[in-house]
């Protein structure tokens, strides 16, 4: 064991046994291993966990690499299946759809971007679009996967995929790889929090009669937010407002066929349903808002809408779509449902916690808690949320539906000024600027809003100093090569 310095964190209590709490605990153990720093996850039995949270972007593969667990145990134990991005269905409007595949989209040319000549050939009366430039788009529509090849041309090395999985299980089995690897666990629930004189928590009690110091608390409660809300209040910037949806409700059914490789999200009279098919079951879910739609009737929607009988008796959640004002106060962390909550539109909540976990990574304290180190974790973050935020909001606002009052409401509420901006630029030049690190590329700012029907006033006019035969050369070759992948995938 490493000796650790004077001053440094000792031991880190994560309360919550989700996906957010096994999650940190994996990672925090990996990144601390070698050093002597205890790490201890809370989880109430009573409680429970979330339970849904299925659908995820292809960063969790580097998650999991990153901390070493093998993908082949982690897609057996979950019962995952594989995604290759979301059709996004009666969205634009009814009866029409869009993909947001993952991967890389066609190539650089004379260094503008693909999607950018893809624009203005479109403008000259290219027919061809997202499906026949990315690969996975087009193994999605043809239900086929290959695994991406480096060596078997651009489109097959560009791809990238993520996965469906069951929560559930998940949590069970990041459990079994941080209790092997010395996490310790501790079945309890807390029912205060003992705080120092300066206003930082000091240890958890719990209703079994003990209790648990630690210098360093993350706080993985879900909803609640136990910590950062119930001992720190840091407060909650609630955004109903621009995401009205308040509640889900979630049930599974059998899975007849083939498991399509998207997550389907179709456009309802009052929100969204999503269909996540896993190896042995499907996932379905109905997010609504409740100022819009009954929830029985919520319920009678998705019921019709899955076309067969729930395994299980469907469940309903109630959120409130916002963040934390702080997702750090003194010596707490949130992280998972109890650091805010996005819709799952573009299963972000899980991706999230990577992204909160490698921050923390990057600014780990020491006791001092030095207060400038957590308002640059906190600002980080707030830049992160507030811009998925805005993707999410223009996947409503840009509808061109007007056929109930909940798409009259929501294509018709004022925006956030960032937002706004972004939808002007893209209007006047099909440009969507973006920060290197960003979650969303300007090429997934393309997928949508042209999706959703969005054209360039004036696309890039770069691209028309390009010579239009090289370039007409190019796209066929690229279109080429994604029907070859497409062939040559199973
Ligand atoms: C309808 C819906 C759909 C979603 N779909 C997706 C999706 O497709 N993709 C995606 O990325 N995300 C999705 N999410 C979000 C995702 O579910 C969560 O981000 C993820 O599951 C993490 O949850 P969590 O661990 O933060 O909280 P939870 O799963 O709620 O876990 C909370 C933990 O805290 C413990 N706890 C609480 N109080 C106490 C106490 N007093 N004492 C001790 N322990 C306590 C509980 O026992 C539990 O272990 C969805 C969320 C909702 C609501």
């Amino acid at each position: 064991m490493t000796q650790i310095e004077p001053g440094a964190i000792r031991s880190i209590a994560v309360v919550g046994g989700g996906t957010a709490g096994w999650m940190s605990a994996v990672l925090l153990n990996h990144a601390l291993r070698g050093s002597d720093v205890r790490i201890t996850v809370v989880e109430s039995a009573e409680i429970g966990i979330v339970g849904v949270g299925e659908a995820t972007i292809p960063p969790i593969l580097d998650f999991l690499d990153l901390v070493g667990v093998d993908r082949d145990m982690f897609v057996r134990e979950t019962q995952a299946t594989i995604k290759l991005g979301i059709r996004f269905q009666d969205w634009k409007d009814v009866g029409e759809h869009y993909w947001h595949p993952f991967g890389s989209f066609g190539c650089v040319i004379d260094r503008r971007p693909f999607h950018h000549h893809l624009q203005r050939a479109a403008a000259r009366g290219e027919p061809r679009g997202v499906v026949d430039f990315s690969l996975g788009a087009a193994l999605a529509q043809a239900g086929r996967f290959t695994p991406p090849d480096p060596k078997a041309g651009l489109a097959r090395a560009g791809l990238r995929y993520a996965l469906h999985f069951d929560a559930a299980l998940v949590a069970r089995t990041l459990r079994k790889v941080a209790e092997g690897r010395g996490v310790e666990r501790l079945e309890r629930t807390v029912v205060e929090t003992r705080r120092t004189a300066e206003g930082h928590v000091d240890a958890l009690v719990f209703r079994e009669g003990d209790r648990l110091a630690a210098d360093l608390f993350i706080d993985c409660s879900g909803f609640r937010g136990l910590l950062i809300e119930g001992a720190m209040a840091a407060g909650y910037e609630d955004w109903t407002h621009w995401l009205p949806c308040d509640r889900a409700v979630a049930g599974p059914t059998a899975l007849t066929g083939q498991a399509q490789l998207y997550t389907l999200s179709q456009a309802l009279d009052a929100g969204w349903r999503w269909r996540i098919p896993l190896q042995h079951r499907v996932g379905n879910g109905y997010v609504y808002s409740s100022r819009h739609i009954e929830d029985q009737a919520a319920l009678d929607d998705l019921a019709r809408q899955v076309g067969g009988d729930f395994l299980a008796e469907p469940r309903q959640l109630r959120f409130t779509t916002g963040r934390r004002k702080a997702f750090w106060k003194g010596n707490v962390v949130a992280l998972g449902l109890a650091s805010g909550f996005l819709e799952p539109l573009e299963s972000t909540s899980i991706h999230l916690v990577t992204s909160g976990l490698y921050k923390l990574l990057d600014h780990f304290p020491d006791r001092s808690f030095d207060p400038t180190n957590i308002a640059a974790y906190n600002a980080a973050l707030i830049e992160e949320y507030d811009t998925i935020r805005d993707f999410i909001l223009a996947h409503y606002c840009l509808s061109e539906r007007r056929d109930t009052p909940f798409w009259r409401d929501v294509t018709s509420q004022p925006l956030p000024d960032s937002l706004r901006a972004r939808i002007d630029l893209y209007r006047a030049s099909g440009r969507s600027p973006c920060r290197q690190g960003d979650l969303f590329a300007d090429v997934n700012w393309y997928y949508v809003l042209h999706g959703l029907g969005l054209r360039p006033r004036n696309p890039d006019p770069l691209t028309c100093l390009s010579d239009a035969q090289a370039v007409r050369g190019v796209l066929d070759q690229l279109a080429s090569d994604v029907r070859g992948g497409v062939a040559a995938a199973r």
